[in-house]
């Protein structure tokens, strides 16, 4: 089935709808982010109508939902998974030939798994970002964040940003992803939800002086964003990407403000 067929589902409303909420989106984004709609449970359709609003960046959470999407729709989409990522599924997620990120890489073991599924001939190394678990709830996955540079080096943030930039050449580290605090991003004051972006700001800026320190001078331009060489930050979701913007996210992440309402997932 080609992805024009999906179009048939797609009704004049509902792409009037998605344009007018991409739109707005962009509009209330004050720097130039990356934006990163998330589409999990939502129609091919759906993400075709953005597609055809200049709309390339894409976020899924599960690995089979995510595949069969990227099977039938435009290849010049760039997937990012942001779903609680499996060791075992990292065949299955290196085989997807436009998928532009990971974000959620938490393991050394993940880590391994990914670079030594990723064919050779990709063209670029597969951009991942380490998740981050700033608000410290038990239910967040992601790493602990370090608040000081005295032992980062034993920390296990560290020690999986410098195994990526020296041992797995076919991964670049991106960035840091956080998902910040569910339970604040709907009550929270604005000070309260920039403490998980500050937090992550602060983990960046401890980690990349730790690598530029570790790191031989001839092996720096292997991490961050191409070109500046950045550590990014993916931060910010519907309820408060222009927090996230404020404090410096460079990634924003965001589904229910583009697509509306998801389903519940259901109780498996
Ligand atoms: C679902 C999801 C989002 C999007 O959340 P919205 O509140 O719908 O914008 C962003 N990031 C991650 C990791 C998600 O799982």
């Amino acid at each position: 089935m080609s992805a024009a067929t999906y179009l048939e589902d797609l009704t004049v409303e509902r792409k009037d709808e998605l344009k007018e909420s991409l739109e707005e989106i962009r509009a209330r984004s004050t720097s130039t982010p990356t934006l990163v709609a998330v589409s999990k449970y939502k129609p091919a359709s759906d993400i075709l109508a953005c597609h055809q609003q200049g709309q390339l960046d894409f976020g899924e959470n599960y690995v089979q939902e995510l595949e069969d999407k990227a099977k039938i729709l435009p290849a010049d989409i760039r997937w990012h998974f942001i779903g609680t990522l499996q060791s075992n599924k990292a065949k299955t997620l290196a085989s997807i030939p436009n998928l532009y990120s990971i974000q959620t890489l938490g393991s050394i073991k993940a880590a391994n798994a990914l670079n030594k599924a990723l064919s050779s001939d990709r063209s670029t190394a597969l951009r991942v970002l380490l998740q981050v678990n700033t608000s410290g709830e038990g239910s967040k996955s992601g790493l602990p964040p370090l608040s000081s540079s005295e032992d980062v080096e034993a920390s296990e943030l560290a020690q999986l940003g410098l195994h990526i930039v020296s041992e797995c050449p076919r991964l670049r580290l991106e960035g840091l992803m956080t998902i910040g605090s569910l339970e604040l991003s709907l009550h929270a004051s604005e000070a309260e939800k920039n403490a998980n972006f500050e937090s992550l700001k602060k983990t960046r800026d401890i980690l990349h002086e730790y690598l530029e320190t570790v790191v031989p001078e001839g092996d720096r331009a292997g991490w961050g964003e191409e070109g500046s060489g950045r550590l990014l930050l993916s931060m910010g979701m519907s309820s408060d990407f222009e927090t996230a913007l404020k404090a410096g996210g460079d990634i924003v992440r965001v589904g229910t403000s583009i697509f509306g309402a998801r389903a519940q997932k259901k109780a498996t």
